[in-house]
């Protein structure tokens, strides 16, 4: 029987599903040591209090190491190497020291303005090396600050109960490495629906919410909650008849799944005999086993650069070629759509040392960070050509925003090509290359594009954020973020138009593909393939069998004549809802 009342936060549901556990609310605790001043009688008492913080991290940072060599392997575990230098090095301490004696402030404020001076100091030379070093001093410092304070160091992989992770905000590469055994469920205060936090989160069928504006203040570690990711709702102390009703709610869910099931090994078809191709979308090659789990028609879309995330060096061309040809052959028959390299927007690596920018969606992003750094784009350019031996690999380029870039793209394919002829290594010469529309100005001249490409895959994510405006993270904007706007329909209508003029295919791999309710519009549209999240697929395919081209070819005649988002939003809802109604 419960007995704390329940309260309620309302959020944006971003991965279904229902958990019901305990709270672990993850504060990266970035924030100012607390200060006070100390008498000169309590700097014996504070030094020794620093060296037993000292030996507490080292010991921490020793037992991190191990467990990360244990289980990715002890090259990644030499990151660790450098912040035990930190933990060691004498100018460092020597100077925390001195300043403690100077100034009597408790050591932890000492502390963290020392060190917080030493990082900035190599961080504004020039030398990747040393900009590297004050990365490792932050870290460090926060792990020193949690020990002199006596808190805990916790980091997201140290939890080792089963739990419901509460962030501020979660970055993709945070999300990618959260352990789907422990984490049952998370939510955060800000995102949205298409942050590739969020998409990680389907990906690995965590169920999650967003845009809690204050949730992780509210909630403290060891709360009682249910987080119900179809609805976008957080319930703390859940009362006995809420608990029974989404007891009933978890066995309608489960009802329906398992019809889907069925699905699998059936085609993506229409009544009237269209077939679409409908593909998954993956970020790990460990992804696969979902994909023929839920009977994807292969990969429409593989993030390749989750792949670089959370390493402290850049994966070799070998590390790729093998990554991309497991994903192949896990394919096969089915093809594969490799995507290069998209880092940067809300994705980073640190060894790469992409600068901080204003607007970083709007920055160096994607191919115009693969077009600088020829080197890091080739050795991927080469993996993927090698890996297309096999047969059934397509690669795409994202965020190509004309023409130009496009071919400054494919000249530097062609040298690969060219070298790997000279090396006598194998790979597809016919391998298709085709181009993300994902920015207004590559839909708008889709036409051009079509004539050096072999096909469009349709980026709806960012398609839609470029063209309203509306950055796709931000929760408080969250509401202009609108696929049936009527400018997204045209954009989607020129690239279709664009491609088949010319006979080629066309896809769609962002979001909205992944959504039934649009599914109508999208065939409507002319649309040749869908790739949606590995967990949508069943739902799409039997929203596809469901439909026949009459009914969508109609929803778009209707739709002319309507000019809001939300009007056209309810005409696709009621047309999915006449021939699938189960699944809404
Ligand atoms: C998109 O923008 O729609 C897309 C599929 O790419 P991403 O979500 O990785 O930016
Ligand atoms: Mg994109």
């Amino acid at each position: 029987m419960s007995t704390a009342e329940e309260k309620r936060f309302q959020g944006t549901g971003v991965s279904p599903g229902i958990a019901r556990g305990t709270v672990f609310v993850y504060r990266p605790d970035d924030e100012a040591a607390p200060s006070r001043r100390i008498e000169e009688s309590e700097i014996p008492e504070e030094i020794a209090r620093f060296e037993t913080a000292l030996i507490a991290t080292r010991a921490q940072i020793l037992e991190m190491q191990q467990r990360i060599a244990e289980s990715i392997g002890a090259k990644d575990a030499g990151i660790f190497d450098a912040h035990l230098l930190v933990v060691e090095d004498r100018t460092l301490i020597d100077e925390v020291l001195r300043t403690l004696a100077r100034d009597k402030m408790n050591v932890e404020h000492i502390f963290q303005n020392v060190a917080g001076r030493y990082a900035k100091t190599l961080s504004e030379i020039d030398d990747p090396y040393l900009r590297e070093r004050a990365l490792d001093i932050h870290d460090v410092t926060r792990r020193i600050i949690h020990n002199l304070m006596g808190k805990e160091a916790r980091d997201l992989s140290s939890i080792g109960t089963p739990h419901i992770l509460i962030a501020h905000n979660l970055a993709p590469s945070d999300t990618a490495q959260l352990d789907r055994t422990l984490v049952l469920a998370f939510a955060t205060d800000v995102g949205s629906k298409t942050s590739h936090t969020a998409i990680m989160a389907r990906s690995l069928n965590i169920p999650a919410v967003v845009g809690l504006h204050d949730a992780s203040v509210q909630l403290s570690s060891g709360d009682h909650i249910l987080l119900d990711g179809y609805n976008g709702l957080i319930i703390v102390n859940p009362s006995d008849q809420t608990l029974w009703e989404y007891g009933e709610l978890e066995i309608k869910k489960t009802e329906v799944e398992e019809k889907l099931t069925h699905l699998r090994e059936t085609a993506s078809t229409t009544l009237d005999g269209r077939h679409v191709i409908l593909s998954a979308n993956i970020e790990l090659p460990g992804d696969m086993e979902q994909v023929r789990q839920n009977g994807a028609e292969g990969v429409g879309l593989y993030r390749t650069e989750f792949f670089y995330l959370n390493k402290s060096e850049l994966p070799t061309e070998e590390e790729q070629y093998a990554a991309y040809r497991q994903v192949a052959e896990a394919a096969a028959p089915h093809s594969v759509i490799i995507r290069t390299l998209d880092l940067g927007g809300d994705k980073f690596m640190s060894t790469l040392h992409m600068p901080e920018e204003l607007n970083p969606f709007l920055g160096w992003r994607a191919i115009r960070f693969c077009l600088e750094r020829v080197d890091v784009f080739k050795t991927q350019l080469r993996a993927i050509l090698r890996a297309s031996a096999g047969g059934n690999v397509k690669m795409m380029y994202p965020m190509i925003s004309g023409v130009d870039e496009l071919r400054r793209a494919n000249v530097i394919l062609e040298e690969c090509r060219a070298e790997l002829r000279a090396e006598g290594v194998p790979f597809s010469e016919t391998m298709e290359v085709g181009a993300m529309i994902e920015i207004p100005s590559a839909a708008i001249s889709a036409d051009i594009l079509a004539k050096e490409v072999s096909f469009f895959s349709i980026g709806t994510n960012d398609l839609i954020q470029y063209s309203i405006a509306v950055d796709r993270l931000n929760e408080h904007i969250a509401h202009l973020y609108e696929p049936t706007h009527p400018a997204i329909i045209r954009l989607i209508r020129m690239t279709v138009e664009a491609a088949h003029a010319r006979n080629l295919w066309v896809g769609v791999c962002g979001e909205m593909a992944g959504d039934i309710v649009l599914t109508p519009l999208l065939l409507g549209l002319g649309v040749d393939e869908l790739s949606a999240g590995a967990a949508s697929v069943p739902r799409v395919k039997r929203a596809v069998q469901a439909l026949d081209s009459a009914a969508c070819a109609q929803l778009i005649a209707d739709i002319q004549h309507l000019d809001t988002a939300t009007a056209i939003l309810a005409q696709c809802d009621a047309v999915a809802r006449a021939h699938y109604p189960e699944l809404l």
